[in-house]
């Protein structure tokens, strides 16, 4: 009986409901499901201090680098969807980690900036790539008013503790005519719903939140936004059996083209009203 009582006092980040229900639970981790709005979200926050341990001090991206390869051709269908409205302009990442990202945009022409939070990863993306990152949060970095023509937030927004308010500063920043690149895990994809708590993208530590195409769409209205377009796409499959492997592709882009794939892919701009 307490312990719904505690459950009632938390608010949803989103609709501010008290009704909810655990939606996930296996012992070390639980999330919670907004009855209201169906927002997935983590029933406990961390502390500044591990806060800063997990982002701030993060070091450790020897596994990244030896992957890095394996980034570039989805970060090339980001850029490609962004050529799709864009072919120039100034781009912002935020969250943007050791700047592959903006590297190959830069290629392409586009004016970058970054936000980053940890130290190590701002000091290789400067180095490495010469690009123009700040050690900030979104919010520190104060950019002016309607700056930016491209604003890419790729897996961060469900790391944010408060995606709300993260999504109003991106409004603020952008061009009225600007657009907003979102790429975020989808709680609506087949392998969530198979592997429940098992499936790889929940991350407990990390994900705060585990977004859906309906409360991401729910999210861009509470903060001025529209949808463009929504893509998912699950990810590689590593097996030697070739023949398990046309199988996997084949099931997998019927799966994404359908909008379960396990990751949301997501094209908005700004709406009239806020
Ligand atoms: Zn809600």
């Amino acid at each position: 009986m307490k312990l719904k009582e505690n459950l009632e006092q938390i608010l949803c980040p989103i609709c501010k409901s008290s009704k909810n229900k655990i939606e996930l639970n296996n012992g070390q981790f639980q999330y919670l499901k907004c009855m209201n709005c169906n927002l997935i979200y983590r029933k406990n926050y961390f502390s500044r201090q591990e806060k800063e341990e997990l982002y701030v001090n993060a070091k450790d991206f020897e596994g990244y680098l030896k992957n890095i390869d394996k980034f570039i051709s989805p970060f090339n269908r980001i850029l490609n969807l962004i050529t799709k409205f864009k072919n120039k302009g100034k781009l912002l990442d935020i969250g943007c980690n050791l700047g592959l990202f903006l590297s190959l945009a830069n290629k392409r022409g586009f004016e970058t900036y970054g936000v980053e939070l940890s130290k190590a990863a701002v000091i290789y993306a400067r180095k490495q790539f010469k690009l123009n990152v700040l050690n900030k949060t979104l919010k520190e970095a104060k950019f002016k008013d309607k700056y930016f023509d491209i604003v890419v937030i790729n897996h961060v927004i469900e790391h944010v503790e408060d995606p709300i308010s993260e999504i109003l500063e991106i409004r603020r920043i952008l061009k009225d005519d600007g657009i907003l690149i979102l790429g975020t895990p989808n709680y609506n994809s087949i392998f969530s719903k198979i592997l429940r708590e098992r499936w790889p993208s929940i991350q407990p530590k990390y994900h705060l939140f585990l977004f859906s195409p309906q409360t991401i769409n729910l999210l861009f209205k509470r903060t001025g936004f529209k949808l463009v377009y929504l893509s998912t796409e699950n990810r590689e499959f590593n097996t030697k059996n070739i023949l398990i492997k046309s199988a996997y592709n084949f099931m997998s882009e019927i799966i994404s083209k359908l909008g379960y794939g396990e990751a949301m892919l997501i094209t908005a701009s700004k709406s009239d009203i806020l």
